[in-house]
């Protein structure tokens, strides 16, 4: 158990380069170079500004120079980066870890830019559904190659079939194309099952918050609520449930 909690540190760094990634995959640029500056003065940060948490924490949530703002997603996407990893390492068998590694990071990083910007990069959908059929093809996932496929498929055709009647019927866009693309990429990893346990538990929480915002005041029936971040989630959800022992009767193994 102590060697687990001994990689808490390297998951808060590895939360640290996802809110990178997040930040500038969607705003298309690149990922390596420069290093990081604050986007109001464009001063570059020092190394010390760039700790996980701490800093944060020591700045008060703001720039050294500017004193403006920073967000409070940078700490959370640390944070919730650590629980999850750790939970992975815990929970999950050692064969499966790197699979679900790479979902969990995409699917992190698209919590944090929906959220942030109501986009989400297919950098970190469309482009990683080839990894996900890679792995169950080597046996590195718990689902066969033709259930990913099959998964990846039906996730992105039915939610689009839902978006595109619900569009049909009211008018309105409901979902965008980037939440098709995402279903998508946990469908590759997750299977067919897997997606459909995903999106009933992402549709039954979305409802859920957007009638509790709706009832304390905090939004109307025309505030826009990303539905990314409530996908991610529930396919974390669903996969790490899946190997908490007491819960395998309810995913009928
Ligand atoms: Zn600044």
């Amino acid at each position: 158990m102590i060697h687990i909690l001994l990689l808490v540190p390297v998951w808060l760094c590895w939360g640290s380069f996802l809110n990178v990634l997040a930040y500038r995959l969607v705003r298309e640029q690149n990922i390596a170079k420069p290093r990081s500056r604050c986007p109001f003065c464009n001063q570059q940060l020092r190394w010390y500004d760039n700790i996980p948490i701490i800093s944060w924490l020591i700045l008060k949530g703001r720039c050294r120079s500017c004193h403006h703002p920073i967000s409070i997603l940078y700490p959370i996407i640390e944070i919730l980066t650590a629980i999850i990893m750790t939970f992975l390492i815990i929970l999950v068998p050692p064969r499966y870890i790197s699979a679900y590694f790479i979902l969990f990071s995409a699917l992190i990083v698209t919590i944090r830019s929906d959220i942030e910007t109501m986009l989400i990069s297919q950098y970190m959908t469309l482009f990683i559904i080839p990894t996900g059929l890679v792995c169950s093809y080597f046996g590195l996932l718990p689902v066969s190659l033709w259930q990913s496929i099959t998964g990846s498929i039906f996730a992105y055709l039915f939610l689009w079939t839902i978006a595109n009647l619900f569009l049909w019927l009211t008018g309105k866009r409901g979902m965008g194309d980037g939440d098709f693309e995402l279903l998508a990429l946990i469908g590759a990893f997750l299977g067919v099952k897997g997606a459909w346990y995903t999106l009933m538990l992402a549709s039954t929480a979305g409802s859920f918050i957007g009638i509790s915002l709706i009832l304390f005041g905090h939004a109307s029936r025309n505030t826009k609520i990303p539905f990314g971040p409530m996908l991610a989630c529930a396919a974390i959800i669903y996969t790490l449930l899946k190997y908490v022992p007491i819960c395998l009767v309810c995913f009928a193994h």
